[in-house]
């Protein structure tokens, strides 16, 4: 495993290419990356970085949010298959009829979301930063897209309203109140974090809702020493690792992510050697995706 990570970080050099890991990934592929993070900040990154070539571990839509903001450059995933469930709930042609039926509202996509979604959308958000965005927007009320959790989350935080598409993320949806509470009971001391993600009944059992690099820096800056974990588990791995005098549990067998962990070291050194899974964004949309995600990145 050493050797394929000194020869991953030999290609990067090679190719100048730099490695963008989200926190749901395996401990060995966000060892190697030149940054982990949440969506926010791999898209900050992706709009910020030199480098030529940009691999990216992660799932698709990921991926696209780099091409848009990097046209001109090579953008690797490498599983072409490792998507987003919950991206695919919600295509363009279902914005555009939402829409004509909520003419006054300002539609704010989720980066969970396909290029021509947001191509039809006025500005996306993160999980770390939507309710900052709902509050920017002028309109006095807002189309949240794909993830009902995540608006009825931002909802309980503005005066707004919040209209919404009924579609969630497979994983984070999984997680129920019963499961949380049987691990309550079991670790009574532990704090509940969870991921706005999460239903609105596991949301109100928890101490605190964080994206997942709040998350992190959460658990880092905290005094207390035991955590129920409410996201998937690799952003757990990487706490416990970080943190070994702390205690972590996750709150429900359910929280892996099949789509993220399709992305493998042996993936990512095939990528580089092949250049290829590219993804490119065509640039019709491309264009017209890139001013939400700006609009995000401006404000916030
Ligand atoms: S954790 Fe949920 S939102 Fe994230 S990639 Fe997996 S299915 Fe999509």
């Amino acid at each position: 495993m050493e050797e394929l990570a000194t020869e991953i970080r030999r290609l990067l050099g090679e190719r100048n290419a730099i490695l963008l890991s989200h926190n749901y990934q395996t401990l060995d592929i966000q060892a190697i990356a030149d940054l982990r993070g949440d969506s926010l900040e791999l898209a900050r990154a992706a709009s910020r970085t030199d480098a030529e070539v940009i691999v990216f571990a992660g799932v698709h839509f990921m991926a696209e949010t780099a091409s848009i903001l990097n046209p001109e450059k090579t953008v690797l995933l490498p599983d072409a298959n490792a998507g987003c469930p919950m991206a695919d709930m919600i295509t363009a042609q279902h914005v555009r009829a939402e829409r004509e039926k909520h003419p006054r509202a300002a539609f704010v996509a989720y980066v969970n979301t396909t290029a021509e979604v947001k191509a039809e959308s006025d500005i996306c958000c993160t999980s770390a930063n939507a309710v900052k965005v709902v509050e920017t927007v002028d309109q006095g009320e807002v189309y949240m897209l794909p993830d009902k959790n995540l608006a009825l989350y931002t909802a309980r935080y503005t005066n707004k309203r919040v209209h919404y598409w009924d579609g969630f993320c497979i994983v984070h949806h999984s997680v129920t109140s019963k499961h949380v509470k049987e691990v309550k009971a079991w670790y009574p001391g532990a704090l509940f974090i969870a991921h706005p993600e999460c239903r609105p009944e596991v949301l109100d059992l928890a101490d605190h809702v964080f994206s997942t690099s709040g998350m992190a820096r959460f658990v880092a800056e905290s005094d207390h020493d035991e955590f129920i974990i409410g996201t998937e588990r690799g952003l757990m791995d990487r706490m416990a690792q970080d943190h070994p005098q702390k205690r972590f549990f996750l709150a429900s067998p359910k929280l892996y992510c099949v789509n993220m962990k399709k992305i493998t070291v042996e993936k990512i050194r095939d990528s580089l050697i092949n250049l290829e899974p590219v993804v490119k964004v065509p640039e019709e949309v491309a264009r017209r995706a890139r001013a939400p995600i700006e609009r995000m990145l401006e404000v916030v």
